[in-house]
């Protein structure tokens, strides 16, 4: 039992184009920017501007 590491970093259903670290997500109402975390959702940030659940870019 010593390999857990493989190649886990696959790309899934890659649609936007120059998807980088982290990446950033995009507001549906205002069009605000913001960054998000790895592993972290854009419809769990909230616009800081306006409020409403951000999508990703
Ligand atoms: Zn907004």
């Amino acid at each position: 039992m010593g390999r857990g590491r493989g190649q886990g970093m696959g790309r899934m259903g890659g649609t936007s184009p120059g998807a980088g670290p982290g990446g950033k997500c995009v507001c549906p109402s205002c069009g605000a920017t913001a960054q998000h975390g790895i592993g972290v959702p854009c419809n769990t940030i909230k616009c800081p501007k306006c409020g409403t659940p951000m999508v990703r870019a």
